[in-house]
């Protein structure tokens, strides 16, 4: 086989042209390299590092398997965040690229100078998997330009959204809505003790619950405000609204409408859905669980004490509290509701102190946990809060609970009562 049979073979193996293939596997034979072993690196090169040029592609082409591609697209979202990444920090820009085919996410790490919006070609972004989908990679490697004539995309451009459409991997959104709760809380974080505050915004769609890294004071209760670059992550089964150093903060000088309904929802969807924010459920309590009624917390950490023993502080001089855990069952599914000491005392019909004095009397704390037990196994009501779901369950903890308005036959017997009255 001459030298013209062998690269035509290898081209055509390759799928490149035969005259380059002859000039590398040539000068690799100039240097005494044997043609076997010639043959196998230019095999190697070919197949091995990917030395083909990326692919140019509509987004919806973009698949899996392809390992880096070019893209002409619309910037939709640009949302800056600072993270860690093997030990390093650094900041990065994440969002969602467009063109008129379909979507993707992306990630930058680097600033490349774009902004939401901007019109983009991307050359040579790597293709990752990011839960379950492809996701560009803006790196090093990438190059990307500016376009002067704008794509166009039949997709929301710029990231102003609704509060109810917000979902946990959204960046770089924008949201304006009032604070209808807030407040400062210390946590735990990566660099010690930092101070956050949390709360909940609503605006026409809903509310969610937000936590501003920065503990911005002017994030008060009462207040309209836009946020602009948020991220979204899931706590406890709720999309969670981010603010990050990145976030800017505007008071609006308008008040923002909030629907503050509650949405009515079956237990089985709560779970489904893996938690549920601010809802509401209608059930009968089946079962009030141990550790209800009079209870002793830790006075430093909160927990529940067990014979006057903290799991993380030992024997500690607990404080009184009361609460409650019950068992609340809609046919659909059950949850582990938890009440506080003012829905507990109003369930007891009696303040903490009616109700000290009460186990007292007995000589047995359970009293009030029994009184409470006879009063409500057995009856329906409508609870109104937050669902979680982790390993040990369904867990609802309740903002308000109360009695629904008798059984379906009491309400018919009041109902023939009342036209009787008129009758007569
Ligand atoms: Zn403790």
């Amino acid at each position: 086989m001459n030298i013209d049979e062998e690269a035509e073979e290898l081209a055509s193996a390759l799928g490149r042209d035969a005259e380059e293939i002859k000039a590398e596997l040539e000068d690799l034979l100039a240097y005494s390299v044997p043609i076997e072993e010639a043959k196998q690196s230019i095999r190697r090169k070919y197949t091995d590092t990917g030395a083909a040029p990326p692919e140019s592609k509509n987004i919806a082409a973009i698949t899996m398997s392809d390992s880096s591609v070019n893209v002409t697209a619309r910037v939709l979202t640009a949302g800056k965040r600072r993270i860690q990444y093997q030990g390093d920090e650094q900041v990065i820009i994440e969002g969602r690229l467009a063109d008129e085919t379909s979507d993707i996410s992306y990630t930058a790490w680097e600033d490349f100078g774009f902004t939401a919006g901007d019109s983009i070609t991307v050359g040579n972004a790597g293709v990752r998997e990011w839960e379950d989908n492809p996701e560009l990679n803006l790196n090093q490697s990438s190059s990307v330009m500016l376009e002067d004539d704008p794509v166009d995309v039949p997709y929301n451009i710029g990231g102003e959204s609704d509060i109810v459409d917000l979902q946990p991997g959204n960046r770089g959104r924008i949201i304006a809505g009032r604070i209808l709760e807030a407040q400062n809380r210390t946590i735990d974080g990566r660099d010690g003790e930092t101070m956050i505050r949390s709360g909940v915004i609503g605006d026409e769609s809903g509310r969610l619950p937000f936590t501003d890294w920065q503990a911005r004071e002017r994030i008060a209760e009462g207040r309209s405000v836009r946020f602009e670059d948020v991220y979204i992550r899931e706590f406890r089964g709720v999309p969670q609204i981010n603010l990050s150093e990145f976030t800017a903060v505007e008071s609006l000088d308008r008040d923002v409408a909030v629907n503050d309904e509650p949405e009515r929802m079956s237990i089985d969807d709560a779970i489904t859905a893996g938690g549920a924010f601010d809802i509401e459920i209608v059930g009968n309590v089946l079962e009030i669980r141990e550790g209800s009624g009079l209870i002793e917390r830790c006075p430093e950490c909160g927990r529940v004490l067990q014979n006057s023993e903290c799991r993380a502080h030992g024997p500690v001089d607990g404080e009184d509290d009361m609460r409650v855990k019950a068992i609340v069952d809609d046919g659909t599914g059950a949850v582990t509701a938890i009440l506080d000491r003012s829905l507990t005392s109003t369930l007891y019909g009696g303040s903490m102190e009616e109700a000290k004095s009460a186990a007292r009397d007995a000589m047995d704390k359970a009293v009030v946990a029994d009184t409470i037990r006879e009063r409500v196994v057995g009856r329906e009501y409508c609870l109104r809060g937050n669902i979680s779901v982790d390993e040990y369950g369904a867990s609802a903890e309740a903002k308000e609970f109360s009695p629904t308005e008798g059984t379906a036959d009491e309400r018919a017997a009041q109902l023939i009562e009342e036209v009787r009255a008129w009758v007569v």
